[in-house]
């Protein structure tokens, strides 16, 4: 496979700024949060910030967001191009909305499900030359330990719980070892004992999903508080097999010659854990100190994308310090490089919010 190494790294940054939901109308919050009109800019208190795109409140944000922003990575994969998008953010600020996680028949379709109809478009159109084999996983990282969100017995289990007959304790198979994060000689991650399901319809692809979401969110006793502090991600791999041309093989010319005939690409889907522990220390440009139930996560994915959005430091081969945690390392061969990665920063525009709002901010703007 070839590939231009010389093309610029690029993180794209968005904003997505939910309405105010139910409970915030009630306690009466204020808007803080002022998209400005034709920029991709927005402003809290003093502050302004500008990213790539900004999606406010009104319209079907989602919509633009995805043809703009996450239609381009899915394209990609079928030039065998990596891709990750991220939705950063604190607890109830819309990421699981966002990406569409949590689907539910009738809901408002989000980043994942629109990923997955495109995806099927286009191999309907290419099916004729290209022959196409498609993977999902679906894991989540919970302090440090990757969990199998998959699992035929973790899968079943959420099925009794939501029957209503059993306790929501972990979910995790006695006697099954724990889910390994492994790097081959070429560079390529893989997860050692991951289910892995391979689909062949967007129904089943959306039925992994479901599934996935359904022991993420009973796999533990406190729901919300354990899947706030969880990262989940849902990665479609995509494997393409350029059959053999009848046209070219009469020519006499021999298959390999024609050159990229297979490709293998993912596109991982992550709804990080909430932001609102991630409290920072130390100036503009210095690293995230860890401190007590400090997410590490997203400590390292901060400092992996302020490493690669660093053009001067990138062209003096700086570090960057993927193996600060399970989630960097997983994403390692999908973020920098040739990969494509897009971060959605979701805030709320409640004034309540204003301080993790401003952090948020704080956070992706040192992303771009
Ligand atoms: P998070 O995953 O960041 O904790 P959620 O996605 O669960 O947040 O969103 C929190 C609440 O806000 C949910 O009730 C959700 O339905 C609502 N919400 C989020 N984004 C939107 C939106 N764009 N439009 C309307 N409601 C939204
Ligand atoms: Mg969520």
């Amino acid at each position: 496979m070839t590939m231009e190494h010389n093309e610029v790294c690029c993180v794209n940054v968005v904003v997505h700024v939910r309405p105010l939901i139910g409970d915030e109308k009630l306690q009466g919050c204020k808007d803080c949060v002022t998209v400005v009109s034709g920029k991709p800019q927005v402003q809290i208190g003093s502050h302004s910030f500008t990213f790539d795109h900004v999606y406010g409140s009104s319209g079907t944000p989602s919509a633009a967001m995805f043809d703009e922003c996450v239609a381009p990575l899915v394209d990609g994969l079928f030039q065998g191009y990596n891709a990750t998008v991220l939705a950063y953010g604190q607890t109830g600020s819309g990421k699981t909305y966002t990406m569409g996680t949590a689907c539910k028949e009738g809901s408002l379709i989000g980043i994942i499900p629109r990923a997955m109809a495109a995806l099927f478009d286009k191999i309907e159109k290419l099916k004729n030359q290209v022959e196409f084999q498609l993977r999902v996983s679906f894991i989540e990282i919970l302090k440090e330990e990757v969990r199998d969100l998959l699992d035929p017995a973790a899968v079943a289990a959420a099925g009794k719980v939501e029957n209503g007959n059993g306790h929501t304790g972990k979910l995790s198979v006695p006697g099954k070892p724990p889910v390994q994060i492994r790097e081959a000689s070429n560079g390529v991650i893989t997860l050692a004992g991951s289910t892995e399901v391979h689909v062949t319809t967007q129904k089943e692809m959306a039925a992994c999903l479901e599934q996935g979401s359904l022991s993420r969110a009973t796999g533990s006793t406190n729901m919300n508080s354990q899947s706030s502090r969880s990262h989940a991600i849902f990665t479609i791999t995509l494997e393409q097999m350029r059959k053999a041309d009848p046209i070219m093989a009469l020519d006499g010319i021999p298959i390999e010659e024609i050159g990229e005939d297979y490709l293998c690409a993912k596109l991982h889907l992550v709804d990080l854990a909430g932001s609102e522990r991630a409290k920072r220390t130390g100036s503009d440009g210095l690293r995230f100190k860890e401190g007590v139930h400090i997410n590490r996560g997203l400590l390292a994915l901060g400092n992996v994308i302020s490493a690669l959005g660093d053009e001067k430091k990138r062209k003096e081969g700086a570090h960057v310090p993927y193996r600060d945690s399970k989630l960097t390392r997983l994403l390692q061969d999908s973020l920098g490089g040739n990969s494509k990665t897009v971060m959605i920063a979701c805030i709320s525009p409640a004034d309540i919010n204003a301080e993790e709002t401003l952090n948020t901010l704080k956070y992706a703007n040192r992303a771009r």
